[in-house]
């Protein structure tokens, strides 16, 4: 089996990390490994967006703001890029004029992926991706236990006319019969809601809230046990849309409410979250144009490090026991 090629080493001597070309962290590019156990997947498509758009030049951005991830997780006592062959599968071809064939093209890819033993953690793009990204996980793992840091519930229904646009994903996927409905858990929630009715369709539609006072009121050790009681050792999709954060630590976003998480709070709770059985994640809502001095790309790469460290972590993970191989200290 090959060594993977970790991220951060470059083809070019004496390149340094603000050079080149950026894929995610400098991972090789996918078509450049032999097998990729995680493919970081770019999804530039806004057109699901309710309020302010931009999330399309997304995984551009969180790329760019990359560059500096580094090759140890001192928390987590993990080389997320060793253990397992992470590589970037560039972006999902998609258009901004038709949401079904863009879902279509996105579910098309992660399923290619997935069929291929690959777990994708993906850089969006407004929350519209999730349903396909959803389709294709629990096609392979059956229904899932989502859990979704978000301001917003993202169980709604309909908008101007459009069943699937970024406030519905969860809502369709329940549907759908992808979601284990006894054990889906929101984290974040404050903002967006315009009749109490909405709660109790969302606890239809499978989620116990975890709300952004909650953070004020609890420990975050406190919060983390009961995450980890609510989804067990199911199959478990993390979405992240970036908007969980308070807009001070993500201004960058397609529907900002204020008084949120701060991204120290969202990151000790993901490393709370190692030894879950985790099979696919996604960060999104990243909208870089109200970006200021890259503070969102920042959080949103970061966030997606965060993931692939608890996905070295996966006791399911393929490659397991992979001897390690040390990465040239970058400059
Ligand atoms: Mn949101
Ligand atoms: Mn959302």
């Amino acid at each position: 089996m090959a060594t993977p090629r970790p991220a951060g080493q470059r083809d070019e001597p004496g390149m340094p990390r603000y050079g080149g070309i950026a894929t995610y962290a400098l991972l090789p590019r996918i078509e450049d490994v032999e097998h990729a156990d995680v493919a970081v997947l770019g999804i530039p498509f806004d057109s699901g967006t309710s309020f302010r758009p931009g999330a399309r030049f997304g995984p551009a951005h969180i790329r760019e703001q990359s560059r500096q991830l580094h090759p140890y997780h001192q928390f987590l006592d993990v080389r997320p890029f060793d253990v397992q062959q992470v590589a970037d599968a560039g972006d999902v071809a998609v258009g901004p004029y038709d949401i079904d064939r863009a879902v279509a093209a996105i579910e098309s890819a992660a399923r290619s992926l997935v069929a291929g033993g690959t777990k994708v953690v993906a850089l969006g793009g407004d929350h519209t991706v999730a349903l396909p990204l959803l389709r294709a996980a629990a096609a392979a793992h059956g229904p899932l236990a989502v859990l979704h840091f978000d301001a917003h519930l993202d169980t709604w229904d309909t908008c101007h006319g459009a069943s699937v646009w970024h406030g519905s994903p969860f809502r369709r996927a329940a549907e759908e019969g992808l979601l284990d409905l006894d054990h889906c858990q929101h984290v974040g929630v404050r903002g967006g809601i315009y009749d109490p009715s909405e709660l109790a369709d969302d606890r239809r539609a499978g989620f116990e809230i975890i709300d952004s006072e909650a953070f004020q009121e609890r420990s975050v050790g406190d919060i983390v046990v009961q995450i980890r009681q609510r989804l067990g050792a199911r199959p478990v999709y993390v979405s992240v849309d970036i908007d969980v954060l308070d807009p001070a630590h993500a201004p960058a976003t397609g529907t900002p409410e204020v008084a949120g998480l701060t991204t120290r709070e969202l990151f000790r709770t993901l490393r709370g979250l190692a030894g879950l059985n985790i099979v696919g994640c996604d960060v999104v809502e990243v909208a870089p144009a109200y970006d200021h001095a890259d503070i969102t790309g920042l959080a949103a790469a970061h966030t997606a490090w965060e993931l692939i460290s608890l996905l070295a972590l996966d006791g399911n993970r393929s490659g397991a026991g992979r001897a390690n191989r040390a990465v040239e200290p970058h400059t």
